[in-house]
């Protein structure tokens, strides 16, 4: 009997959706064992001062490279994580590694008060523990957390909004600061948004790539600096690809800029020579001592 009510409810599935199941169970089953494995990398992005183009920090992205599955990237699997609950241990890792990260190259004198953003899931955000699982982060890394940015999205602060503000209060209070990523993409109330004890807006990269022949992306980034500056927050474009956009957004007084003009997202390893080369040319930069 069992049996053939089995076989009644598969009937209801096309191959393509088998398929599609059994994809995403393999991987879930994959990403359960991908933390004891070691499959796990960052790799850092720098933001860049609008204005001076020093880098001002970078944000270390979630890698994921499976003997089975190849690289996976983050927009296939940060979901799966989510829906499973994997979230919670994984973004525990990517907190303590990356603040490790930080502290091993200031350790070196290599990046001496360079801010570190790290993205947060929702399901990180609604955990009870996060506030003490930070706090303990911190204490053992010895990070600065004036130097820690953690980046929500817009939509996961609005899920819950009530919630949210509570929790990114608490967050606030162990001295990190809090960005909204994705700004744009989701609905904020802007009674909610002027609640929120955030320090940063961070303009959606759809916005940004195509601002330069877009009027519409355009308006739309230029109102997002103004409404960020009018609440007295800093704003931030990602998915800057180019020059000439970075020069537009430095004339509409966006504060930083990240994106593939400046680098992609690199292992640590070459995160490190890019600061090394970037500290040099900063120094020819400089006039020559007089005398
Ligand atoms: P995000 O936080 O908005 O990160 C920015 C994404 O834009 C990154 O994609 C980055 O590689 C990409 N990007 C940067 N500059 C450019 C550019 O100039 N042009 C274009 N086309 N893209 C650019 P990535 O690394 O694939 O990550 C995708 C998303 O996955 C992230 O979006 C974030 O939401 C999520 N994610 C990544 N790492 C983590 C993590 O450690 N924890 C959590 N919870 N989510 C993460
Ligand atoms: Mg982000
Ligand atoms: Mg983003
Ligand atoms: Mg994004």
């Amino acid at each position: 009997e069992a049996k053939s009510a089995g076989r009644d409810t598969a009937r209801f599935f096309s191959p393509e959706t088998d398929q599609r199941v059994l994809a995403r169970q393999s991987m879930e089953t994959q990403l359960r064992q991908a933390l004891a494995n070691e499959e796990f990398s960052l790799h850092y992005q720098p933001r860049l001062n609008a204005r001076t183009r020093k880098v001002q920090g970078a944000e270390a992205l979630l890698r994921w490279k499976n003997p089975l599955l190849g690289q996976v990237p983050p927009g296939e699997f940060i979901h799966v994580a989510e829906e499973s609950g994997l979230i919670k241990p994984i973004g525990a890792w990517v907190l303590r590694e990356a603040c490790r990260n930080w502290m091993a190259m200031e350790e070196q004198g290599i990046c001496k008060g360079l801010e570190l953003s790290v993205n947060l899931s929702v399901a990180q955000l609604a955990d009870p523990e996060l506030v003490d699982q930070l706090s303990a982060v911190l204490r053992d890394t010895r990070m600065p957390p004036a130097q820690l940015e953690l980046e929500l999205t817009e939509s996961h602060l609005m899920d819950n909004p009530v919630a949210a503000q509570q929790q990114v209060a608490a967050l606030k209070a162990l001295g990190v600061k809090v960005a909204i990523d994705d700004f744009g993409t989701g609905y904020s109330s802007l009674a909610y948004l002027k609640r929120f004890d955030i320090d940063k807006l961070k303009v959606d990269q759809s916005f940004v790539l195509g601002m330069l022949e877009d009027s519409a992306d355009a308006a739309i980034v230029h109102a997002v600096i103004a409404l960020g500056h009018t609440l007295g927050l800093k704003v931030v474009a990602e998915g800057v690809e180019n020059l000439p956009t970075a020069q537009t957004l430095t004339a509409l007084g966006c504060d930083e800029l990240q994106g593939y003009c400046f680098s992609r997202p690199i292992p640590l390893a070459e995160w490190v020579s890019y600061l090394r080369s970037h500290a040099l040319r900063e120094d020819r930069r400089r006039p020559p001592i007089a005398g």
